[in-house]
């Protein structure tokens, strides 16, 4: 049962930070509210006062720039779904949001919501993180910050804001030629358990750049340099080789070297990251961008030295 409430509707981006410092402890700003009217329900959280964020137009925003793709926090799972722009420029990021939560949660729930909240078990974090995108957030001073996706999260349902602050906008860099991205989860109940994002660079048929995230197993995405160096260097033929021991060794580098959440399964989660970095890792070799770029040059199978992306 929810408590009586009364909610804010501020003009700008800039009033709600102000709001949100001025009744720091008595308000929480909202967006679809599908997590944090559920936590309300449940007794967890009890907020007299909620900021309703979805008028904000600045928040709405969807670009598609040369170099890079930028979503403002109120977008709705479904609205990236659908977006035709973000199909031609991203179209991992669809295929991403085509499989979070369900039709419910999709059609109001924001991808501002599902990073501010901090619930461990996100597809999108996961997925920022190995992309090398970057928040925008406002504090209610005015000033603006763009921090790593990968600074944003700092533990279970932490994190980088402060009173007053609001998550603004998500700039997620476009793939260079020949780089591809897939995402790869396993889902327990409703959300994942595991979830793995790999942005793999092919030239001349090796991997000349791999970023791979590991989440929703961990407290917080993180890379995983060992699996990132063994990949790096290698043939992409070599890899997609069903024979081959280098991608199932990626894979059981990356399960190797996480930290699994406390609570669950470790060696269970540990399984999981290792074959979802397998799925991710050959999805993303087979994947058009990749592929075109898969031609061996001379060397054909041969490793060679390769900078990080
Ligand atoms: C049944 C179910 C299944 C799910 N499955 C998945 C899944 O498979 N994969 C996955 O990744 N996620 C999953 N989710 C999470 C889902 O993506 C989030 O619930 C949704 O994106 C949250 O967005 P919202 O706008 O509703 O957040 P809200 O509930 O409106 O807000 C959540 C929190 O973020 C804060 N907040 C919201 N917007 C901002 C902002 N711009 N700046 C600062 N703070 C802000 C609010 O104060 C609140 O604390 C699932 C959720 C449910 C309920």
């Amino acid at each position: 049962m929810l408590a009586d409430f009364t909610i804010l509707r501020p003009g700008s981006v800039a009033e709600a930070c102000r709001l949100l410092q001025e009744h720091d402890g008595e308000v929480a700003a909202y967006a679809g509210g599908t997590e944090l009217l559920l936590a309300m329900k449940l007794g967890f959280a009890d907020y007299p006062l909620l900021l309703d964020l979805k008028g904000l137009p600045e928040l709405g925003s969807l670009a598609v720039t040369p170099q890079e793709v930028r979503i403002g926090a109120a977008v709705t799972h479904r609205r990236l779904e659908r977006s035709p722009e973000i199909a031609a420029a991203l179209p991992s990021l669809v295929a991403l949001e085509r499989r979070v939560a369900n039709p419910r949660v999709r059609a109001i729930g924001t991808i501002g919501g599902n990073l501010a909240f901090g619930e461990p078990h996100s597809d999108p974090a996961t997925y920022l993180v190995a992309t090398g995108a970057r928040l925008v957030c406002q504090r209610a001073d005015g000033t603006r910050r763009t921090v790593p996706a990968a600074e944003f999260l700092t533990g279970p349902f932490e994190t980088i804001l402060e009173p007053g602050e609001l998550l603004v906008e998500v700039w997620i860099p476009r793939p260079a030629a020949g780089a591809a991205i897939a995402h790869q989860r396993m889902v327990l109940t409703e959300r994942p358990a595991a979830a793995v994002t790999a942005a793999v660079t092919v030239d001349g048929g090796l991997v000349t750049a791999a970023r791979i995230a590991v989440g929703a197993a961990t407290p917080v995405p993180i890379r995983v340099p060992a699996t990132e160096e063994l990949l790096a260097g290698a043939a992409a033929e070599g890899l997609l080789d069903p024979a081959g021991d280098l991608l199932p060794r990626a894979g059981t580098a990356a399960a190797e070297t996480v930290t699994i959440e406390s609570g669950a399964d470790v060696t269970y989660r540990r399984q999981l990251v290792a074959v979802l970095v397998r799925r991710a890792v050959h999805d993303a070799l087979r994947a058009p961008a990749a592929v075109a770029s898969s031609r061996p040059s001379r060397g054909g199978l041969t490793r060679a030295p390769a900078p990080m992306m």
